[in-house]
């Protein structure tokens, strides 16, 4: 450990005995932030294109109580929305003010939830909260409620207790991240709300043990591919020209061609390769004695950030130019689904290290910095060039049935907040 590093530790960061005494503030705030995320779950914000009315009332109750908690310096950039019944979809920063002001730190929740889903799967109104066995249940408890109550009552506790965060902090809370994030995070980043050294959290992708801090994703694409011979009688197989063998002939192909060209392997990932996986198929004929004469099947690539998306599409095509000239068949490749991987997060950058250093002080665990295969709204802010780190502790409960906040986890992130706030 080096001299600069010891200083740091003596000059930044808050003493073992504050911190303590923070940590109690906290813990005696569990029922308020009890009753703050009851009253997000009770107040159901849905996009309309799920069939909902946007955040606008939800926004409200939020800035109610900022205000109550004594937060008077709030920003907004809502985003203009004529398909619900405000016109608007809210974006708003609350500020706390810090010691330096040169630096900022930012915690990006969202207000937004998805829909119930299949309502028979709940065993309680997705819509009421029922507190139990320590956990509280209800739609968008833990995806992104549980994260965004600690990271307001984090903030909380400093203007309760008449102190000052190191630098600047504010709390972002965004609409539609669950769909497409146009009115929200895209909308906040065009409108020039985050500056180029901004410190940025987004904690809305964790793990049960609360050790992984995501600082790198996967590109995503879903492949579709459509071959088309010509239908006949399963005796007579020369009257027609079989799209199923072809199909099979690419697969095999292409398979095996990825596996060898996109080989690198990444330790950041728990799966430290990309991944290519035939999974869909489409019923091409529904009887056993006919030739079919058009196929479909998806694969689904997971390419770690090494590697360009339009590489592998290349390399696709031309393999399928190859089955084409030896079949006679034509083949079409269509991407279903394409979402190129940002930049990573380099792992010593300020925000990863704060991040590292809060989790451990709360959670005495050795938290580490990876990669994750799918996409988070952090990719919006990492291609528009900022460092961010993605982290909460959850039971990965987001969009299922019976979703639940661990009450232990509420009250320890916001802790971890608390910590990564006096950095
Ligand atoms: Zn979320």
């Amino acid at each position: 450990m080096t001299t600069e590093h010891n200083q740091r530790i003596e000059s930044d960061i808050m003493t073992n005995a504050d911190f303590d005494d923070m940590s109690q503030t906290i813990e005696g705030s569990r029922t308020c932030m009890i009753k703050f995320l009851r009253s997000m779950v009770e107040c159901p914000a849905i996009a309309p294109e799920s069939g909902g009315n946007g955040e606008w009332e939800k926004a409200v109750i939020i800035e109610n109580y900022l205000a109550k908690f004594g937060f008077d310096d709030i920003e907004h950039y809502d985003a203009i929305d004529p398909r619900v019944s405000d016109g608007k979809r809210p974006n708003l920063i609350a500020w706390i003010r810090g010691k330096n002001s040169d630096k900022r730190l930012l915690v990006v929740t969202h207000i937004d939830v998805v829909p119930s889903g299949d309502l028979d799967q709940w065993e309680t109104d997705p819509f009421i909260a029922v507190e139990k066995k320590g956990r509280i249940y209800g739609r968008g408890t833990e995806d992104n409620g549980q994260s965004l109550t600690a990271s307001i009552f984090a903030a909380k506790a400093f203007l309760d207790m008449g102190l000052k965060p190191e630098y600047d902090v504010g709390l972002v809370l965004v609409a539609d991240e669950e769909i497409g994030a146009g009115k929200g995070m895209e909308h906040l980043v065009a409108e020039g709300a985050f500056r180029k050294d901004d410190m940025i959290l987004v904690p809305d992708h964790g793990e049960p043990e609360g050790r992984l801090v995501e600082v790198s994703e996967k590109s995503l694409v879903w492949v579709k591919i459509s071959t088309r011979g010509e239908q006949c009688h399963a005796s007579m197989p020369d009257l027609g020209c079989n799209a199923f063998r072809s199909a099979m002939r690419y697969g095999l192909l292409v398979d095996e061609a990825l596996h060898k060209r996109f080989n690198l392997e990444d330790r950041l990932f728990d799966r430290p390769i990309s991944t290519f996986e035939p999974t869909k198929k489409e019923e091409n004929i529904p009887n056993i004695n006919t030739v079919p004469g058009e196929d479909v099947f998806y694969i689904d690539c997971r390419l770690l950030p090494q590697y360009k998306v339009d590489d592998m599409l290349v390399e696709m095509r031309r393999i399928a130019d190859d089955v084409e000239l030896e079949t006679g068949l034509k083949i079409e490749l269509t991407c279903e689904l394409r979402e190129d991987a940002a930049p990573p997060t380099p792992e010593d950058a300020p925000i990863v290290q704060r991040v590292l250093r809060a989790v451990e002080r709360v959670y005495g665990n050795k938290p580490y910095p990876g990669g994750i295969g799918g996409g988070t709204c952090a990719a919006i802010l990492r291609r528009a060039g900022h460092h961010v780190a993605v982290w909460e502790k959850v039971n990965n409960m987001a969009h299922a049935p019976n979703e639940y906040s661990v009450i232990d986890n509420l009250v320890n992130d916001c802790k971890a907040f608390a910590s990564l706030y006096t950095e």
